[in-house]
């Protein structure tokens, strides 16, 4: 195994609370101190020393893009909103008080976009399976109940309820059981992917349960294991000095050894994240031990809206033996208006930043939308006979068969998701539409000889996808 850094650093996690107490936010001046503690209330906020020490350049607050990243900005709320929360807390209303003001913002933030709490969970013996989330034919998601937390959370998180204590709303596996027989009758599957949260918020012990039975016998048709995480960049120190570094390389070395690859799927927002030796260093350690570095990341305003951002990171990523993979159109959820980047705009930069790397770097897909149908790639925009349109495709779809079929929408410069566009040359409907509206009313897919099961509830639709 690689090497190991010298220094311990214990996990230390502050919260909305710990905000006061801070040291480097002692010199903002009361007034934004007082807006931060307002906007904390309502949306997750959470940080840790690693990100305050070297990841947040103080001196370029509050525009640097980390600390855009991290902590909760005034222009998140409505003026109203922000007004109401900070009058409760400069009169130091109680945590109840505060906690119900903080819901009434909180449900008007659409939190469950793209249909994800009743459409994609798939069902086992005719109860629908909590935890698990099985859109894609060959991927199944799971959302392990121990890792439903992150080092640090990001302000533009699309899993934000998850974090705010609606627990209702939570995803969650009872067992590690249930995922192994679900795989089990899934011949189709060939990845598992563990999301939540941060998987690695669990200990290297608790993941193994998880992830050691697929690795038997009955399993031949899993070819990966990935795990999405933010930690190389938020908690690099996961890999290298806590309790069970070791541990966890180790399972990754045991995915690697059991003949599939283990690909660790890093959550990389800006360059800056990579610069960090302890971050260096833990990349090298998830190498060494077999495993597979990809990168993806939201466009987010604020945060990395630039090419030569994106050029930089991508370049640095490939130097380092990662491989550029997704770049993701923020979702419309949580305080996305302050995010949202309109599609023709994402799509100049990510072509401006793809055009200017080489092939090495050019691994990475996008700007894609990850909507209700499937994910949406902005492969152009064009003049057509007169007309503007996007050029979009499926690059994942619920039907296979939608995938890289080029479809057109009329070109709309202020459009920033894909419920916002028009099909294109005067046509009523996408190609997918009908098909996706009777796949809403068609039985889930049969498991095993149980009676089929009927998708029901009206809310099958994020906010977004409702039209
Ligand atoms: C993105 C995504 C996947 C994985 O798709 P890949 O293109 O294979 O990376 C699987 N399930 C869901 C719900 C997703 O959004």
């Amino acid at each position: 195994m690689g090497r190991r850094s010298g220094n311990v650093h214990r996990f230390r996690a502050y919260g909305p609370r710990d905000l006061p107490r801070i040291p480097q936010l002692k010199r903002l001046p009361a007034s934004d101190r007082l807006d931060l503690q307002a906007v904390a209330a309502v949306l997750p906020f959470r940080v840790n020393d690693h990100v305050l020490e070297e990841l947040i350049s103080w001196a370029d607050v509050p525009d640097d893009p980390i600390y855009q990243l991290t902590f909760p900005q005034p222009g998140m709320l409505s003026a109203a909103d922000l007004e109401r929360m900070r009058s409760l807390i400069r009169r130091r209303a109680g945590p109840v008080r505060l906690r119900q003001a903080a819901w009434q913002v909180q449900r008007r933030l659409n939190p469950h976009p793209a249909g994800q709490r009743e459409w994609n969970v798939p069902r086992w013996h005719g109860r629908p399976l909590a935890g698990l989330q099985h859109k894609y034919r060959e991927t199944v998601l799971v959302f392990p109940r121990q890792g439903q937390t992150c080092h640090a959370y990001c302000t533009y998180c699309f899993r934000w309820p998850q974090f705010v204590g609606i627990d209702e709303l939570k995803f969650a596996v009872r067992e590690a059981e249930r995922l192994a027989q679900y795989l089990r009758g899934h011949e189709e599957v060939t990845d598992v992917l563990f999301t939540g949260g941060d998987p690695l918020i669990m200990s290297a012990a608790v993941l193994r349960r998880y992830i050691e039975p697929l690795l038997g016998p009955g399993y031949d048709h899993l070819a990966s294991v990935r795990i999405g995480t933010k930690a190389l960049s938020f908690w690099p120190h996961r890999f290298l000095t806590d309790p069970d570094a070791d541990d966890l390389l180790r399972l990754f070395g045991d995915v690697r050894r059991s003949g599939r690859q283990l690909a660790l799927m890093a959550h990389v927002s800006h360059p800056r994240e990579l610069e960090p030796a302890a971050t260096l260093e833990a990349l090298q350690r998830i190498r060494d031990a077999g495993a597979v570095v990809r990168c993806q990341a939201p466009l987010a305003r604020h945060v990395n809206d630039d090419a030569r951002v994106w050029a930089e990171m991508w370049r640095r990523q490939v130097r380092l033996g990662a491989v550029p993979y997704y770049m993701f159109v923020a979702r419309d959820t949580g305080p996305s208006h302050y995010f949202e980047v309109p599609l023709h705009a994402a799509f100049r930069i990510f072509r401006r930043a793809h055009s200017s790397v080489s092939g090495l770097a050019r691994t990475v897909r996008g700007p894609s939308m990850s909507a209700t149908p499937g994910k949406v790639l902005i492969q152009g925009v064009a003049e057509v006979e007169g007309e503007w349109v996007f050029v979009l495709s499926f690059e994942q779809a619920r039907d296979p068969d939608w995938v890289r079929r080029p479809f057109f929408a009329r070109y709309d410069p202020q459009a920033t998701w894909l419920s916002q566009l028009r099909p294109a040359f005067g046509r009523e409907e996408f190609f997918y539409t009908r098909a996706l509206r009777a796949m809403q009313r068609t039985p889930c897919p049969p498991v095993r000889g149980e009676r089929p099961v009927r998708r029901t509830g009206s809310a099958m639709f994020g906010r977004g996808e409702r039209e």
